[in-house]
């Protein structure tokens, strides 16, 4: 049978790093046995549904290539691909468990259901189905009756007294549990919706779903799962549970400690490709001395039985590093081109490719992300407006301001303005006056571009162009000096 594998998230506003990994591991695999990926929307639990989430799961999803074969947005052979609009199903296949003997009507309120759970020692309440108001303590007939006066029922799973349950997961190999420590779950909810464990079984059997891949936190709901697919007379789809994504202090992933939606990343400038690169090596990487992969290797290499079981690490500083290996690797031209975004988004218009490629190839490799170069460097898009006064004092002594007046001469009659050129001429005229580049360089930067640090001066100044130099060296030395002159 030809794989076929789902991403079920459930809208609840953003997608979680988690969410990409189980989908990148879902594509990855699709894409490698040459099977159908699904996207299916698992909006049930109405509480926690935030609008507008589906669309922005899908336009996530696609920021980082993650394309479906079937799902809301495309259609497909099992549509509806929204839980929410396959209600009739759900109800009819608890139904069915019902007529099974499987599954039985429960009418127990919400504060019923509060006491029992207040009594249970250590709280940890399991369900009886002999003290509270169902069907086995109220008979078939009682049941139609209560039924068809409409009072609110639930249909819950009659769960074996005690069965050892068994089942086989790709990642972490045989699993046994005992049916005495499932609770009766509800499938059905008062309100007509299905929980997430019938819908979930009932949808991955309808659609054919041959591989169920997703994160570590649903493996608790697995015996349940299998129960319902024992019950129904369906095959169960093979199952693999991805490690859980942890802190640096190996503490669960959380908001506290750092963003976990996909967005805050995208906002932030990483690229997509670097992003995903780094979301694959959660969990698992083909190489031990190796940390790049295009998406193509990715693929090429990807296997579930080598995914690890143990956390993996949400590791800032390693998804830096690798973006910034993106940066240096990817030509000027394209950078240059995905900078234009960044660029304008800050208000700087007007600027030619070329300018942003020679500024994109001097500075990137002082950044770790494409728009961290108008932090570093801001004076290549802006007049400088504030000076390091304090760096300035340092370097400044009574002949800097002569120099500097030179300079600005020699500088003005270069013709061909080229690092290599200022550099010589500065030089030539420190020679004459017994001086080194040390003596003059770091007020010369202060000067151009107001900070103490950068890339090379001189490459700087040519990026700049002769004219943008020689307007900030003479504002400087007119302007700027003359007020700062008492403090330095
Ligand atoms: N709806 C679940 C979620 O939000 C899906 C779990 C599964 O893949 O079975 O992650």
């Amino acid at each position: 049978m030809s794989v076929r594998v789902r991403f079920a998230p459930s809208p609840t506003g953003y997608l979680h790093v988690g969410g990409l990994r189980t989908a990148l591991y879902n594509f990855l695999f699709a894409k490698k046995h040459n099977g159908k990926l699904i996207l299916r929307i698992e909006d049930t639990d109405r509480t926690r549904y935030v609008p507008n989430s589906v669309e922005n799961l899908i336009k996530t999803l696609a920021w980082a290539g993650i394309e479906f074969d079937e799902g809301p947005h495309i259609g497909g052979p099992y549509a509806p691909y929204v839980q929410s609009e396959r209600l009739e199903i759900y109800r009819k296949h608890a139904e069915m468990l019902v007529e099974k003997g499987w599954a039985y009507y429960a009418f127990d309120t919400a504060e019923e259901l509060e006491q029992a759970r207040q009594k249970s020692p250590h709280h940890e309440f399991k369900y009886d189905r002999h003290s509270m108001k169902n069907q086995f303590t109220f008979g078939n007939e009682k049941t139609r009756e209560l039924i068809s006066q409409g009072i609110p029922y639930v249909i819950r799973l009659k769960v074996p007294e005690s069965q050892e349950i068994r089942f086989f997961d790709i990642i972490r190999g045989e699993i046994i549990v005992n049916s005495k420590d499932v609770d009766d779950q509800v499938l059905l909810k008062s309100d007509g919706y299905p929980t997430y464990h019938l819908a979930n079984v009932v949808d991955d059997h309808l659609m054919n779903i041959t591989h169920i891949i997703r994160g570590e936190e649903w493996l608790p709901s697995v015996p349940k799962h299998i129960l319902l697919y024992n019950a129904f007379g369906w095959e169960v789809p093979k199952l693999a549970h991805l490690p859980l994504l942890l802190n640096k202090d190996k503490t669960k992933l959380s908001k506290r400690q750092g963003d976990v939606a996909v967005e805050d990343y995208i906002e932030k400038g990483y690229f997509r490709d670097a992003f995903v690169n780094f979301i694959a090596l959660l969990g698992w990487n083909p190489s031990k001395d190796r940390e790049i992969y295009s998406i193509e290797e990715l693929i090429d290499k990807f296997e579930l039985e080598k995914v690890n079981r143990a956390g993996a690490i949400f590791d800032v500083v390693k998804l830096d590093a690798i973006n910034a290996k993106y940066l240096y690797s990817k030509p000027v031209s394209e950078l240059a081109k995905e900078f234009r975004f960044w660029v304008e988004r800050r208000g700087y218009l007007g600027l030619s490719d070329d300018y942003l490629q020679k500024v994109v190839a001097l500075l990137r490799e002082r950044v770790k992300k494409l728009p961290d170069i108008m932090d570093f460097a801001p004076y290549m898009f802006e007049k400088p407006v504030q000076y390091d006064l304090e760096f300035l004092k340092k370097h400044w002594n009574e002949t800097t301001y002569e120099n500097m007046k030179d300079i600005l001469t020699i500088l003005k009659q270069i013709e061909e303005f080229t690092s290599e050129k200022i550099h010589d001429t500065i030089v030539n005229y420190l020679n004459t006056k017994n001086l080194k580049l040390r003596n003059i360089i770091h007020s010369l930067r202060v000067a151009i571009t107001g900070l103490s640090y950068g890339a090379g001066m001189f490459e700087t100044m040519e990026v700049l162009g002769k004219e943008e130099v020689v307007e900030r060296l003479e504002n400087f030395l007119n302007n700027v000096v003359p007020k700062i002159q008492i403090e330095i």
